[in-house]
């Protein structure tokens, strides 16, 4: 049987047991009653008729009701209001033999077919079932005419056809009213249906609203709303939440090694183990785009967002999914971790602790990644926001809030220092400190570069001019002030009005910067190179000029950047630093190699045949002040550090 049908007589079971409560009622009555007609037609039997009448139609009523009110099977108590009007017509039947006005019972015996309509119109029977009930009370009907009166044969005609017709017809009708209800059980499944489909596209609209495609996590719209709420939870109910900002480490390199199908697999992968500690958490994973993820979670200290977080970091490692393509000494995807925690932290707008995580994930990129950072406003400048890094930039220079220091760069070979690099020092309004790698970035944005960078080539040259001691100065720019059309020949009046010898200057261009693709910056630094300034390039190896960058121009010097000395105390590591070293070696360019912090680094350069070294092994960055007296001292290198 079909699920449809099933569903149907269920459905109409219920139907029959509550129209038959009513029905015996209404019946049972009405047999009693028709005592009236009894006393009128078959006046002689009428105490017969009336105690039959009250005995079966009390009988119905109360039998059939109890076994409703008990719940008893609706389809044995069809059967039994069947049996009743059946027995119920029978016993009327037999009533009538007993009667002497024959002439009345002739007419009276039409009535029979009430019977049949009855038993079709008040109760919900089935087809066969209305088909046994009507087809008995005609066979019954037929039978006992024969048997037991003596009528003339054109009553039969006439009788005989009425209950032939009430039959084809009651049973006609019963047939149509159960078509009739079977369509509109049809038409009700098929609404609910519908109705049902809605809800469901309803909620999978909301979900598809509220996921990442690939991952199946929440997305950005979905986690800012978590965001907001937990924010709201917290200004107005003290709930303290944390926020963790997920980066897989050199993910593009990985969609160009290995192909974007590999990219998408590794980050589902990676959401699913990160969803697995979000859970174990009572937390919200989230993608907020890219190789770019986002936990929330209530918690009580900043311990437990770093406890989570740092679960998070072993996790992406443990799925040891291989990387050969990245930068570094690893070869397995890992992940840079920034976590910040609500206390602490300006609660004017919920932004400012993802801004606080974005931070501390820098800082995680800065460390070597694959690790984690919380956010602590005590290490980060007090002066956060963006507009106010700007202003403090806008107006340093004429504000005297501007200073460099300088790092030596050591010949470890001859013992002494080669040169100095300037480093550029900025302090806020308010007297904190701000490091290069925030205000340098807001600078170049707002070209408050170019006032900076002429600064520092200014202060530059004084030094030089104020003593031989300091054999040479590298003072880094920007692309942005190489692009600028009255970039050399400010650089050449400088050195004119002061009187240093070009040679002693040296300018720092970063790798990656568009000293291919910019027309201006080549000219530049054609122009500087003529000028007699030595051009030296920054960060080896970083970018993605690489290769390409050092074989078409020639420049003075290249500084390996200090990624690869940090890297090198693994075996890997050491390779990939040998390897960079003996390209530009092989290049025929002259190599400083910058970040060095223990004797070990300095001894597997020395085997490397790199002499030219920098990092806070020999010193951290010094005051101008500091450098001359170091350099005025012969700028010898001290016999811990050689
Ligand atoms: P950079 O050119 O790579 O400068 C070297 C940075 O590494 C300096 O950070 C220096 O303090 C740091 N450093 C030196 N030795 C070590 C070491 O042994 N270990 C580690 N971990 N770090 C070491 P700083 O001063 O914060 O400068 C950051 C960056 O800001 C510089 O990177 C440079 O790109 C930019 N910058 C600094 N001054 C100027 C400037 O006057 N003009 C421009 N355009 N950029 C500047
Ligand atoms: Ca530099
Ligand atoms: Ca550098």
């Amino acid at each position: 049987m079909s699920v449809l049908k099933r569903l149907y007589e269920a459905q109409q079971r219920q139907a029959q047991r509550q129209d038959a409560r009513s029905a015996i009622w209404f019946v049972g009555a009405l047999y009693i009653l028709f005592s009236i007609t009894d006393a009128i037609l078959i006046g002689d039997v009428i105490v017969y008729a009336v105690l039959l009448r009250l005995a079966i139609g009390t009988v119905y009523i109360a039998c059939i009701g109890l076994q409703i009110r008990r719940d008893v099977d609706a389809r044995l108590i069809e059967l039994q209001c069947a049996l009743g009007v059946v027995v119920g017509y029978a016993s009327w039947l037999l009533l009538t033999f007993f009667s002497d006005h024959s002439a009345n019972v002739s007419y009276y015996l039409a009535y029979g077919t009430v019977f049949m309509m009855v038993a079709n119109l008040f109760f919900n029977f089935r087809f066969r079932v209305a088909l046994l009930t009507s087809g008995l009370i005609t066979l019954i009907f037929f039978v006992s005419a024969f048997l037991c009166f003596d009528f003339p044969f054109h009553y039969y005609a006439a009788i005989g056809s009425l209950y032939v017709l009430s039959f084809v017809l009651t049973i006609f009708i019963n047939w149509k009213l159960n078509l009739e209800r079977y369509r509109v059980f049809l038409n009700a499944m098929r609404a609910e249906i519908r109705q049902r489909q809605a809800a469901e596209r309803g909620e999978e609209l909301l979900k598809l609203s509220t996921t990442d495609a690939l991952t199946g996590l929440a997305n950005r719209r979905a986690i800012d709303q978590e965001l907001h709420s937990l924010w709201k939870a917290w200004r107005e109910g003290g709930a303290a939440f944390g926020v963790v900002l997920i980066d897989i480490d050199y993910f593009r390199m990985f969609n160009d090694y290995y192909g974007h199908q590999r990219g998408d697999a590794g980050l589902v992968s990676m959401a699913r183990a990160m969803a697995a500690v979000a859970r174990r958490h009572g937390g919200r994973i989230g993608r907020f785009g890219g190789e770019d993820f986002i936990l929330l979670l209530r918690c009580e200290e900043p311990e437990a967002v770093a406890a989570v977080a740092e679960e998070v970091r072993r996790e992406v490692e443990a799925l040891a999914i291989p990387h050969e393509a990245r930068m570094d000494h690893l070869a397995a995807v890992t992940a840079s971790i920034g976590a910040a925690f609500c206390r602490g932290i300006a609660a004017d707008k919920p932004e400012r602790i993802v801004t606080a995580a974005e931070r501390a994930l820098l800082l995680a990129k800065d460390s070597n990644r694959n690790c984690v950072k919380l956010f602590d406003g005590r290490l980060f400048d007090r002066v956060s926001s963006q507009d106010s890094v700007a202003e403090a930039v806008r107006t340093a220079v004429e504000r005297g809030r501007v200073s460099l220091v300088f790092q030596p760069i050591w010949d470890v070979s001859a013992g002494r220092i080669l040169a100095a690099e300037a480093l550029m020092r900025l302090t806020a309004p308010d007297g904190t400190a701000l490091s290069p790698a925030t205000f340098i970035p807001v600078a170049e944005r707002t070209g408050a570069i170019v006032e900076l960078g002429a600064f520092a080539f200014r202060e530059a040259c004084r030094q030089l001019a104020a003593t031989e001691a300091i054999p040479m100065v590298s003072v880094n720019v920007s692309a942005v002030q190489l692009g600028r059309p009255d970039f050399v020949e400010t650089v050449a009046a400088l050195l004119r009005e002061t009187g240093v010898a070009p040679a002693r200057l040296a300018v720092e261009i970063t790798e990656g910067l568009e000293i291919d693709t910019d027309s201006r910056v080549a000219e530049a630094i054609g122009a500087l190179s003529r000028l007699g300034v030595q051009i030296w390039l920054d960060d080896f190896g970083t970018g993605f000029a690489g290769l390409s960058c050092i074989s078409r121009i020639s420049f003075d010097t290249i500084k390996v950047d200090r990624l690869f000395v940090q890297a090198s105390d693994t075996p890997r590591g050491a390779k990939m630093l040998k390897d960079i070293v003996t390209l530009v070696q092989n290049s025929g360019q002259r190599i400083v190699v910058e970040g060095v912090e223990t004797a070990d680094q300095v001894e597997l350069l020395k085997q490397y045949g790199v002499a030219l070294l920098q990092g806070y092994y020999f010193n951290r960055p010094m005051s101008a002040e500091a450098l001359r007296m170091l350099a005025a001292k012969g700028g010898r290198l001290a016999s811990s550090a050689g």
